[in-house]
């Protein structure tokens, strides 16, 4: 077993609550993403769980263990950074080596438990080279080994493919996933990119200035946003102001049809995923007011009858359509989510 968990825990520095009153569970085996943007506590909660920092206030426990005030050297985190900071005057093998002889495993043992992770990092070939003459996709690879060669309780990553190229970063994204499915290592994988922890996490906990906004699975996260600002930062999110009067809502366009539940009566902000609004038929009209080229789609931005802006997703297909161009869309009911207003 192996769980980890923050139990609320701040951390301040002078002034600023880095983090503020969070607690995440994570599950043995599991992999917890925590998504932001810059500044908003990730790394703080991350070396709040490696133990460089100590909370202000609150509890981390590995297990049932209070380890909030254990050194970092006696809690047996696996870390892998930004910068890889691997030994450039070892080996790759003596760099996965170095962490289990620090931790007294025996030669033989501390090798051949080695070799086993090179092979299945498949970079069993790169043993004996020095990791400054390494792509950072291979060095990648060696950081993780290293960290995962003392058998961590917490493997815990933070933006580990800053650096590298789009193309390796999707690769990479894809591979690591399934590693990391495979492994069943407890894992903390703190990006500020959301789709890198999408494809990648069991479950992501989204920060926002010190706060944890919500915690979820990706689709819970993507589809089911708690408010506002976690449906603008997991994907692009049209909000749209709309009224609920007698279980109804109303987005303010004729013969549009809205979700038959809803609950309370009031004023409430929409969600719908560009994605989710079919381009060609419906009752809504929009002029077409700038695209966007990204390659296997394009996203378009309208601009609804009365004025409010729409981003939508075009296809391939779909590139007769210019600026200037008035489009018939649909918002279907099931694509409608409701957010409270907070
Ligand atoms: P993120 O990793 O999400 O970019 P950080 O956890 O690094 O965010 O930082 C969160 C906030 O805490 C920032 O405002 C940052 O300036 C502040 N902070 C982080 N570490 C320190 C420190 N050692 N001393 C003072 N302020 C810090
Ligand atoms: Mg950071």
């Amino acid at each position: 077993m192996s769980e980890v968990s923050l139990e609320h825990v701040t951390k301040r520095f002078d002034s600023t609550v880095a983090v503020n009153d969070v607690s995440i569970d994570i599950d043995d085996g599991e992999v917890m993403g925590i998504v932001g943007p810059s500044g908003c506590g990730k790394t703080t909660a991350l070396r709040l769980v490696a133990g460089f920092e100590t909370p202000t206030e609150g509890t981390i426990r590995y297990d049932s263990d209070d380890v909030t005030h254990v050194p970092p050297e006696n809690r047996n985190v696996g870390l892998v950074f930004q910068s890889y900071a691997l030994f450039n005057n070892m080996s790759v093998l003596k760099n996965v080596t170095f962490g289990p002889k620090m931790h007294g495993v025996g030669k033989d043992e501390r090798r051949e438990r080695a070799h086993e992770l090179l092979e299945l990092l498949d970079i069993e070939e790169l043993a004996d080279r020095n990791p400054k003459t390494l792509s950072g996709g291979q060095q990648q690879r060696v950081g993780l080994a290293r960290a995962l060669a003392i058998e961590p309780h917490i493997l815990l990553l933070d933006e580990p493919m800053t650096g590298l190229d789009a193309k390796l970063k999707q690769t990479l994204r894809q591979e690591l996933g399934q590693l990391l499915d495979d492994l069943g290592v407890t894992t903390l994988y703190v990006t500020h990119d959301q789709e890198q922890a999408m494809s990648m996490c069991d479950r992501i906990a989204v920060m926002n200035e010190g706060h944890l906004e919500q915690i979820g699975t990706p689709a819970e996260i993507y589809e089911e946003p708690a408010n506002e600002f976690v449906a603008g930062f997991i994907g692009t999110a049209n909000l749209l102001d709309g009224t609920v009067r007698d279980g109804t809502l109303s987005l303010g366009f004729e013969d549009v049809r809205t979700p038959d539940r809803v609950t309370t009566d009031g004023d409430v902000t929409v969600l719908v995923r560009p994605d989710d609004i079919p381009v060609g038929s419906g009752p809504v009209e929009v002029e077409v007011t700038n695209l966007f080229y990204q390659g296997e789609h394009i996203q378009a931005t309208g601009e609804l009858p009365d004025g409010r802006e729409l981003t939508l997703r075009l296809n391939r297909s779909e590139t007769a359509i210019g600026v200037g161009d008035t489009v018939s869309i649909d918002f279907e009911p099931e694509s409608l989510h409701i957010i409270e207003s907070t």
